[in-house]
């Protein structure tokens, strides 16, 4: 099959069906490979959203087919935080509207050959692209610490390979972290029945909007609908172009305070006073010992638990990547493992963008959330008709 102004888009969560629809809408041809929202629906049924309702809506050409859209279209009302199954009802929506032809199947090895590109596909056939854009989300990414790594998933494993918490029901369990994740898993393994303790290497903080919350209509000038990251810089943050032009130095800089692992404030009634908290402390042992673990902290102390949960985040690096193949790979410059990437999320190799967490080290701390699909959704899609 030879599709020579095809553009394959290799993911479809928030940013693929995001980059998908502006295609579309521009008539330009793709083809969309993954499987829908598939991170997602791998989260347990009744995680809430971090994001406020303002900065999760997918996008579309002309901010069509937004959460507020769908809320009109079923007849359902803005709901803080949002329930995941309302989330992944308005997302399937917004596909079978803008992205109706999604292929299910995994790209297994992306190459390039002459000036274009070639993907092989896990059902084995191979097709031909003019432009690769990349969004497979972080799912690769997932960190685990040092003393985890020789640990059997019985045992350890990061909290992503969890859907259904019912089965550590009565178990002695310590979640590590202390941003989000950690902390909503912490609470729905309490919810479910275990004895929970989290165990955090720094103070468990807990978001504070309080210029929201008081300031009436002048909210919306400390707070961008996009809002990642705090007052201030939140509104560089809310433009990915403007904070890819910043020098490197102020980039990691903002970078760095904006990601700060944090709780949001409506999951802390359901953490603090329910669920033992040990900040400041961190693991630097755990070994396999009888039918659980045994963990040695930095303060000295032990715990003897039945499993271990790492909440221990993402980190974002291009080698993770199994499908690029190494002389493609060769080709893309990076930072630290991260693309640079020039105004319309393209990389040194010429047709290849890579969009989501991998685009942060360019456009900043907003590409690890939905509210950043716009801005590379946009620029993408634009950049293709221009090139085409
Ligand atoms: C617990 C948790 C809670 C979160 N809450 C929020 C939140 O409230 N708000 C927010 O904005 N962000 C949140 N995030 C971050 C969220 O994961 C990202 O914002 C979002 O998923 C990024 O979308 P994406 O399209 O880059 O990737 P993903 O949603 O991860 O989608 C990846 C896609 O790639 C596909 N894929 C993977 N490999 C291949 C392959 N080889 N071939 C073909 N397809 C492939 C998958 O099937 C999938 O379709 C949360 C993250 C976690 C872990």
């Amino acid at each position: 099959m030879k599709q020579n102004d095809t553009t394959v888009i290799i993911g479809a969560g928030p940013y693929g069906l995001s980059v998908a629809a502006h295609l579309r809408s521009k008539n330009r041809p793709y083809y969309i490979f993954g499987k829908p929202m598939e991170f997602w629906q791998k989260m347990p049924e009744k995680m809430y959203l971090k994001s406020f309702w303002s900065a999760a809506s997918l996008s579309a050409p002309h901010g069509k087919y937004s959460l507020n859209h769908y809320a009109a279209a079923t007849g359902t009302h803005e709901q803080t935080p949002i329930p995941l199954p309302y989330f992944l009802n308005y997302c399937s929506w917004f596909q079978k509207k803008n992205v109706p032809d999604i292929d299910s199947t995994y790209v297994q090895a992306l190459r390039r050959s002459d000036k274009t590109f070639q993907l092989d596909l896990e059902d084995g056939r191979t097709i031909e692209a003019a432009h690769v854009v990349v969004a497979t989300g972080i799912a690769p990414f997932a960190h685990i610490p040092e003393y985890a790594r020789d640990l059997p998933e019985s045992l350890a494993s990061h909290t992503q390979a969890h859907t259904d918490l019912t089965p550590f029901k009565g178990c002695n369990v310590a979640v590590v972290g202390r941003g989000q994740s950690a902390l909503e898993y912490a609470a729905l393994l309490h919810e479910a029945g275990a004895d929970v303790e989290v165990i955090a290497r720094g103070p468990i903080i807990w978001i504070d909007r309080k210029l929201y919350e008081r300031t009436g209509p002048a909210k919306h000038i400390f707070y961008p609908p996009s809002d990642v990251g705090p007052p201030g810089l939140n509104w560089i943050i809310a433009f990915p172009r403007v904070f890819s032009r910043l020098p490197d130095k102020a980039r990691y800089d903002i970078d760095r305070r904006a990601v700060r692992p944090a709780g949001a404030q409506w999951l802390r009634p359901r953490v603090e006073g329910k669920i033992r908290l040990t900040p400041d402390v961190e693991i630097v042992k755990a070994t396999p010992q009888g039918q659980g673990l045994c963990c040695e902290l930095s303060d000295g102390t032990k715990r003897e638990i039945d499993y271990l949960f790492l909440g221990t985040g993402y980190q974002a690096h291009i080698d993770r990547l199994g499908f690029i193949d190494p002389e493609l790979r060769k080709d893309v410059q990076v930072n630290d493992g991260q693309p640079l990437q020039n105004s319309s999320f393209e990389s040194s190799v010429p047709h290849l963008y890579f969009v989501g967490a991998l685009a942060g080290y360019t456009f900043g701390p907003i590409c690890r959330f939905v509210a950043g699909t716009n801005a590379a959704a946009h620029q993408i899609a634009r950049h293709i008709e221009q090139t085409a």
